[in-house]
């Protein structure tokens, strides 16, 4: 297990295979030889397009210039996800990126919120978060001085090309090929070398699994186990089809909760990304493709196509010498647009636990336990989406409205519902501004407010909550539109 590391392959040319190429050459590139393997026959899976903001970690790793990405990926801004239909038919909420009023206090802005909301002096709480409003009037720009969080809606195809480029610029040595076999070490059990349909050998010290859903090398070779989560995330289906543009791209996602799952709608400069994520328990793929095609906004460009998905985590993420990223680790459904997230974590785990002078079990053991904590604080905050509906129309929301959850997601819930509190678990992804939007979105009101809110008067209050909201709505007016902000900053290539 101790032989220095010199040469990496990546097994996978997906979004996970080209993030980790172009992060690993252009970073490690000096020290180590990095091979990938990727088959045109198989392809990739062929959606992800919504992103969350903390992509820009990544690219400032990369040193990506924004205008240069989004260009050559016909971006446009992601503010937040509109749930619609979710808490009940009709009602909607947005979760956007943004903070919620000011964060001064030794308690939460919700708590300020919900004391002038029993005094009749707010309105609803995305007025106090510039990005919400922002996402709601259809503006957005990037200024010097003014900070927005924000992500992208973008091409994933173009964007691994993206990569593409810039790892084969860096260096990497890049085979097309499909794997048919995975050669092991009789003593250790690590993975010695693929080899291709053409009979060509890959060997290598390091191997990192990037073959998406198959899991080739993590769990076909290395049978490392898979936690399934789908009796608390039920939807194991999607249909993904892309349509024309109609009308000006808006800066969010839009999640329409439907009987039996949810559709997206995500808008790039040239074209909407569509799907229905759905549970085959509670309707078929052809029912499932039926509704979908009622229900898009433009003429489809394409066929739909049907995805079939587990939601659930691999046991190991690194086992032996192999490092599962991307879909072979996992999938929490594309509900809050988390995996891309999740492919750039592994990928900056690895870097900084890399094992150059050999593998050593302390190293996969906190690469493990981080990806574990990380992917559980992510299933908790998808999984209440489901679960905090008063939906009843449907037997699918009747099972997630009844459905057992994690004691850890329930113990969110009752203690925000109690007293407004939400608290965060180190540094996992989703802050207290997210829960507070979801968790009031769907329609869970807390039964008290902290009472330090009492320290003010209530014309100090009114003055305060005031303050915030005229200042948010201030910021928001001097922004352009969407639409004009994108022709001039980044325009399509
Ligand atoms: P893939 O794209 O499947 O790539 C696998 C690669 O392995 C391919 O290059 C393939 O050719 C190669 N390969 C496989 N087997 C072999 C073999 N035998 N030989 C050689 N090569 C092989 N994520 C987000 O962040 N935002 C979203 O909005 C979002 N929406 C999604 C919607 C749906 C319905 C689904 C299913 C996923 C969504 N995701 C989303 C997840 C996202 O699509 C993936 O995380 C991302 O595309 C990375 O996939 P991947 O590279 O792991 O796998």
């Amino acid at each position: 297990m101790t032989t220095a590391i010199k040469r990496v392959v990546i097994a996978g040319g997906g979004t996970a295979g080209w993030m980790a190429a172009a992060a690993l050459t252009k970073l490690m590139g000096k020290h180590l030889e990095i091979v990938l393997v990727e088959s045109d026959e198989i392809g990739t899976v062929g959606v992800g397009e919504a992103t969350i903001p903390t992509l820009h970690i990544f690219h400032r790793l990369l040193g990506l210039k924004e205008q240069e990405v989004m260009a050559a990926t016909n971006a446009t801004f992601k503010l937040g996800i509109s749930f619609e239909n979710w808490q009940d038919i009709n009602k909607n909420y947005l979760h956007s990126f943004g903070f919620l009023g000011k964060d001064c206090w030794a308690c939460g802005f919700q708590h300020f919120w919900l004391k002038g909301k029993q005094l009749g002096m707010v309105s609803e709480i995305g007025d106090y978060c510039a990005e919400h409003l922002a996402a709601r009037q259809g503006r957005f720009a990037v200024l010097p001085n003014q900070d927005y969080n924000h992500a992208y809606h973008m091409d994933a195809s173009l964007y691994a090309k993206y990569l593409r480029k810039m790892a084969e610029q860096h260096g990497i040595h890049r085979i097309e090929g499909k794997i048919k076999q995975v050669l092991q070490h009789h003593d250790s059990g690590n993975i010695k070398a693929l080899v291709l349909e053409n009979d060509e050998t890959i060997e290598g010290d390091l191997f990192i699994d990037c073959t998406g859903f198959r899991a080739l090398l993590i769990e076909q070779t290395l049978n490392t186990g898979f936690e399934d989560w789908s009796h608390y995330l039920p939807c194991d289906s999607a249909i993904a089809v892309q349509t024309q543009s109609v009308g000006a791209p808006i800066p969010y996602t839009r999640s329409i909760a439907r009987d039996s799952g949810w559709q997206w709608r995500i808008p790039l400069q040239n074209r909407t990304g569509n799907g229905l994520v759905f549970c085959s328990k509670f309707i078929s793929d052809e029912d499932a493709t039926e509704l979908l095609l009622a229900n898009l906004e433009g003429e489809p460009l394409n066929k739909p196509r049907v995805i079939k998905f587990k939601t659930g985590t691999r046991r190991l993420h690194w086992h032996k010498n192999c490092v599962a990223v991307g879909l072979s680790g996992g999938f929490l459904e594309p509900l809050e647009s988390t995996s891309i997230h999740l492919i750039q974590r592994s990928i900056i785990r690895l870097m900084q636990l890399f094992p150059s002078a050999g593998i050593v079990q302390s190293d996969i053991d906190e690469f493990n336990q981080q990806t574990k904590l990380e992917m559980d604080n992510i299933r908790d905050f998808i999984i209440l989406h489901y679960k905090a509906t008063e939906r009843e129309d449907s037997r699918f929301w009747r099972y997630c409205k009844n459905m057992e959850i994690p004691a850890s997601l329930k113990h969110r819930i009752e203690m925000f519902a109690d007293s407004g509190k939400v608290y965060k678990y180190g540094s996992e992804l989703f802050g207290e501004s997210s829960w507070i939007q979801v968790m009031m979105g769907q329609g869970i009101m807390p039964k008290h407010y902290h009472p330090i809110v009492d320290v003010m008067e209530e014309p100090e209050l009114e003055a305060f909550l005031n303050n915030i909201k005229s200042t948010v709505k201030r910021k928001v007016e001097s922004l352009p539109a969407h639409i004009d902000f994108i022709q001039h900053y980044c325009p399509a290539e």
